[in-house]
């Protein structure tokens, strides 16, 4: 069911606390924690705790959560001080998608480029 919990999935035994994580942040819907093979000097992933399997689920699944998860993106670009940062969902796996547990990537800290490859 949208929005549960899944036994085999990563980000929901990092909400759990289950597997470590070097957490940035939390709120009461979210959890943001660094990137284990970071791409920027700041590589923080903003994730819902209730599970959805991508940004689109995300946002037709609980609108709410989804403007969470974009609020905090911002909270973790101010926490780190940086100006500028890209937010990235890759959705799919021609995207890039990995983990199927929504997560927004917020980079920076370093000169990036566009369009990303
Ligand atoms: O967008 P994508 O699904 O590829 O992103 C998954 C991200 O999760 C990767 O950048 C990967 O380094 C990160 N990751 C992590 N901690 C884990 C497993 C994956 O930060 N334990």
């Amino acid at each position: 069911m949208a929005g549960e919990p899944q036994d085999d999935c990563l980000f929901c035994k990092i909400v759990a606390g289950r597997i470590p994580a070097t957490i940035v942040r939390e709120t009461e819907t979210t959890v943001a924690f660094r990137d284990i093979n970071p791409q920027a000097p700041t590589h923080v992933l903003v994730i819902p705790k209730a599970h959805h399997r991508d940004a689109a689920a995300l946002a037709a699944a609980d609108p709410a959560l989804a403007a969470d998860v974009l609020r905090e993106t911002q909270a973790v670009a101010e926490a780190e001080g940086l100006e500028s940062y890209r937010t990235i969902f890759n959705t799919g796996a021609g995207a890039g998608q990995t983990v199927w547990h929504t997560h927004a990537h917020v980079l920076g800290g370093r000169g990036l480029q566009w369009p990303p490859g």
